[in-house]
């Protein structure tokens, strides 16, 4: 049964840092005019709402995107916060764009959009979230998803995994899917997100995937204080294989601008 919902913590300092980065991702991919295809295994509900109890009740958008784009996080001409101007601009002020919502504002009509997602309910809001947009929306385990489209059509690509690490099991696992992945589709940008806890539950799955010597590998990471008391989340990773041109560079202003 899963109980994780991104709703609690929407906005949050390690979705600023994986939007951030994502987006760059997206628009320095799309600035050839060549098809690409954009999965993602663990897509959430695309939109949320910041003035519901449930967000309100964490505050961890106003630790985090509230504070840091006033705080110039990114440069005034970052993809980030214009792709999020434009979802604000058609879904109001209070809403926050999830990844999907972010790659849907600078995806193209020729790119392609395939997303996963496992709870009935975030399911159901995902698909009226995000149908109007072209993308194809699966009810099904994002990992079962990636390996039976993969390779997928366009060849160029990027795919996001974003678990919400609920069952443990998912850190022994994700190398393992990665290295098949990487296999099936060699020329994928394929990122995955981690948390970086208190207790190092992510690092032997670090570990795992650097070993695996995969082709473009970067690993970038901010640090940031626990949102609230006892919060075990105290950073954010992004892993990527063939991380495209320009990656560490634009993650090396993230980390110089990060407060
Ligand atoms: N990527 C989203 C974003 O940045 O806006 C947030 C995704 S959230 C961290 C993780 C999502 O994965 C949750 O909505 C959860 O219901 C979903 N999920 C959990 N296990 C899954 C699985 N095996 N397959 C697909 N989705 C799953």
């Amino acid at each position: 049964m899963l109980s994780y919902q991104h709703i609690y913590h929407a906005g949050n300092p390690a979705d600023v840092h994986k939007h951030a980065l994502l987006c760059w991702m997206l628009a320095y991919m799309t600035r050839k005019d060549k098809p690409l295809s954009y999965l993602e295994t663990h897509a959430g509900r695309g939109l949320y709402h910041l003035d519901t109890p449930e967000a309100l009740r964490t505050g961890e958008a106003a630790a985090g995107v509230g504070r840091m784009l006033e705080a110039g996080v990114v440069a005034d001409d970052h993809p980030y916060p214009a792709a999020l101007g434009r979802v604000r601009a058609e879904h109001g002020a209070q809403v926050y764009a999830g990844s999907p919502m972010l790659a849907a504002m600078i995806l193209r009509t020729q790119d392609r959009m395939d997303l996963a997602e496992l709870h009935p309910q975030e399911y159901e809001a995902l698909r009226l979230a995000m149908s109007p947009y072209g993308a194809r929306v699966h009810k099904r385990d994002g990992f079962d998803m990636a390996q039976s489209l993969c390779p997928p059509t366009p060849r160029r690509g990027l795919m996001l995994i974003d678990p919400s690490y609920e069952v443990k099991a998912e850190y022994g696992a994700i190398p393992g899917q990665i290295a098949k992945l990487h296999r099936k589709w060699n020329v994928g940008v394929i990122c995955l997100w981690y948390p970086i806890l208190t207790s190092n539950a992510h690092a032997p799955m670090l570990s795992a995937l650097e070993a695996q010597g995969l082709p473009g590998a970067l690993r970038h990471e901010v640090r940031f204080a626990p949102v609230r008391e006892g919060h075990r989340m105290i950073g954010s990773g992004l892993f990527a294989v063939n991380a495209p041109f320009g990656l560490a560079d634009a993650a090396a202003q993230l980390s110089a601008r990060w407060p």
